[in-house]
């Protein structure tokens, strides 16, 4: 059966979109850490361990993760932008990308953040505008 993230790279569950290409997409997580939290995934590969990956597949979601890194520091300005792999909860490999002041903005424990659908879907548009400008 299809993850729940290969069904929103397929369209089939909404998110909000940050970035994309053909075999790798990137959203913002539902539960975020901080404005602009956002998930990469490869599309066509749903493999729950990203040491799993075939060097092919996992060196192409480091570089496509890396563009939406920069698109996503120009949108919401922050010191740096964190990187980190749990897959605790969903099994299909996934990036986060957190937007980061302090080192404890990037504290999985943390209370996450509550945002109306109107400011993820903000959110989200400027990212991809500025993931449309690289
Ligand atoms: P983990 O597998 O431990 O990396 O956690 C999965 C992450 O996916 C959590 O941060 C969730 O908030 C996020 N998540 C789960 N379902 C969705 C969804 N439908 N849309 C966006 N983010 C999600």
């Amino acid at each position: 059966m299809a993850t729940v993230f290969t069904k929103i790279a397929k369209g089939e569950i909404p998110s909000w979109k940050v970035a994309e290409n053909e075999d790798f997409y990137a959203f913002l997580d539902i539960n975020p850490l901080a404005e602009g939290h956002t998930l990469v995934i490869p599309k066509h590969v749903e493999d729950d361990y990203i040491f799993h990956l075939d060097d092919e597949v996992y060196l192409g979601l480091c570089a496509f993760a890396k563009k939406v890194a920069v698109a996503l520091k120009a949108a919401v300005p922050c010191k740096r932008v964190g990187v980190a792999v749990l897959g605790m909860e969903v099994p299909h490999t996934h990036i986060h990308l957190v937007p980061l002041n302090t080192e404890a903005d990037l504290d999985f424990r943390r209370q996450k953040l509550q945002l109306p659908s109107e400011r993820f879907a903000e959110i989200a548009e400027s990212i991809l505008k500025e993931y449309e400008k690289l």
